[in-house]
């Protein structure tokens, strides 16, 4: 995907997704997640290559897919002077929904903006609002549920809440949410993607991911200052016995003790991986 100006935001990218899953879409800002978002949700068209679904070009499948698809993009704004329930009633005129009505009324509910029903849009907090992106997504609960960094602005507690929902709904449904806060899809996705620099690091399940970084992973009193070089610490955390570091390489140095690596260690790694490279 190469955008007018000149920038490729994604290459060489080949991913095949199936149904049901859960999938988490990792990578730093500007990685290419909202781009593959787009391209996935025929939101924007590939300017080389192709996406199927079911074995037939996106282009072809669109109307259907739109019909089948939730999708929560980064940005949905300019419904100020909706009303939250006015807002989702068009989101439902526009994916024909047969009983608006109770789908609207059930949706309110499951993210928790009862009392704000009537409110206008432009009086919502950021989660607030998060949260009616959320819900105009999962409206009518389609078998597709693309969702581009569902969670931003909402507190731990609702994360909890949304990361519990959608791994419900996955049990039946194809999920790929894109996230840069690994708790978000720890424990919840089956599959992950990771990418940087438009291109895919890792594709697999997290308990691979975590394999993948074995060796990799250690800590170190930090005693003198060259030490670090050529690392990638991960934390650094003030003892009463001195500075205690964790960090990421590809090979450890000696006074580096190795422990087991966590997903988030292994994320690291990989970024880390394809930065140096
Ligand atoms: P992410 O969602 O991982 O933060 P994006 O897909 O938004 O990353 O962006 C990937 C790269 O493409 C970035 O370098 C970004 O600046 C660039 N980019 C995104 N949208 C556009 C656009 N409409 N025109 C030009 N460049 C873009």
């Amino acid at each position: 995907m190469t955008y007018p100006n000149g920038k490729q935001a994604l290459q060489d990218v080949s991913l095949d997704l199936h149904t049901p899953n859960l999938i988490g879409l990792l990578g730093p800002n500007g990685a290419g997640k909202s781009t593959l978002i787009k391209l996935l949700a025929a939101a924007q068209i590939p300017t080389s290559g192709t996406i199927q679904l079911d074995g037939v070009s996106l282009t072809q499948t669109e109307r259907l897919l739109k019909a089948q698809l939730g999708y929560l993009p980064q940005d949905f704004g300019l419904f100020d002077e909706l009303t939250v329930f006015q807002f989702l009633d068009y989101m439902a005129a526009l994916k024909g929904l047969s009983d608006p009505k109770t789908a609207i009324q059930e949706i309110i509910r499951v993210v928790n903006l009862e009392e704000k029903a009537t409110s206008k849009m432009d009086t919502l907090s950021g989660g607030q609002r998060q949260r009616v992106g959320i819900a105009q997504a999962l409206l009518g609960y389609p078998p597709f549920l693309i969702l581009d960094e569902p969670t931003v602005g909402l507190d731990p507690e609702e994360r909890i809440h949304f990361r519990n929902l959608f791994s419900r709904l996955a049990q039946n449904r194809l999920i790929l949410l894109s996230t840069h806060i690994i708790e978000d899809i720890q424990s919840v996705c089956n599959q992950l993607v990771v990418i940087d620099h438009g291109r895919i690091l890792f594709t697999g399940t997290p308990t691979q991911m975590i394999q993948a970084a074995a060796g990799h992973v250690g800590v170190f009193w930090e005693r003198q200052s060259n030490q670090g070089h050529g690392l990638t610490i991960t934390a650094r955390v003030n003892t009463s016995q001195g500075i205690r570091c964790r960090a990421v390489a590809d090979i450890l140095p000696d006074y580096v003790q190795p422990d087991e690596p966590t997903l988030e260690d292994a994320y690291l790694y990989l970024i880390s991986r394809g930065t140096n490279k």
